[in-house]
């Protein structure tokens, strides 16, 4: 089986279908959804409506998704983000509110455990460094876990206790070794934040154990245009464009 891991679409619609034309290239045969389907971009109800169509989908909540149906306190996000939230909270109609309720921050699929932000807080802890990696390894006995929330494709490995750190590269195949624990990050559709700002998916072939990130070129300047015809902060449109 193939499986296109996705997170932080982020409300991104030209990003997803774009991600979604290169996995479906790829003949993937299963898609998991890291949460943080809505927040900062301008097209929430069709992105919600895209990915709930979609055969063979997974999908967990994020905090944004939290956050939009008054799961998750927006006291905690900066300005942009709430602001985003509440006008994301006004373009819901109350199944896609209801869709978004439904969602829970993790899941365990017959391939890996799949959280949003870490382990041991699924909607909200950053897994950005060694020790934060090394805390979720310790914290279920996992051999394979997706996550989101940083918006950097990255893989932890953990080998006899030793937690190693690297980035994805665009088409770099990474083969896992059956005897190592790992933690694997495919990047953002919607909002990259590593200076690529391409949308960025992973492909794991489960026969094989490889994970190969792909970075997709999409129309940056209609998600933007959509961004400041809403009415959003216009911050959300440049940083697009920049990929940070
Ligand atoms: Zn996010």
């Amino acid at each position: 089986m193939r499986i296109a891991i996705l997170s932080d679409v982020h409300a991104n619609l030209e990003a997803l279908e774009a991600v979604l034309a290169r996995a479906d290239e790829d003949g993937v045969d299963a898609t998991y959804v890291l949460g943080d389907i809505v927040g900062y971009n301008a097209d929430p109800v069709a992105v919600i409506a895209r990915l709930e169509a979609r055969a063979d989908t997974t999908t967990i909540a994020g905090n944004h998704d939290l956050a939009a149906t008054g799961r998750f306190d927006t006291v905690w996000f900066n300005s942009t983000a709430s602001a985003a939230i509440a006008w994301t909270r006004e373009q819901l109609a109350a199944a896609d509110s209801h869709f978004l309720d439904a969602l829970e921050p993790t899941a365990q699929t017959d391939v890996a455990l799949l959280v949003h932000g870490s382990v041991i807080d699924p909607a909200a802890e950053y897994i950005n460094n060694a020790m934060k990696a090394r805390d979720s390894f310790d914290a279920a006995p996992f051999s394979l876990c997706f996550f989101g929330h940083t918006h950097m494709p990255t893989i932890f490995s953990s080998s006899e206790g030793v937690v190693r750190s690297d980035a994805l590269a665009d088409g770099q195949a990474v083969a896992l070794n059956p005897a190592n624990r790992y933690l694997l990050n495919p990047g953002s559709v919607g909002q990259p934040r590593d200076g690529d700002p391409r949308a960025s998916f992973m492909i794991y072939d489960e026969q094989t154990r490889s994970a190969v990130v792909h970075r997709v070129a999409y129309d940056i300047p209609a998600a933007q245009e959509k961004i400041r015809a809403a009415g959003l902060p216009g911050a959300l449109a440049d940083r697009l464009a920049q990929g940070r």
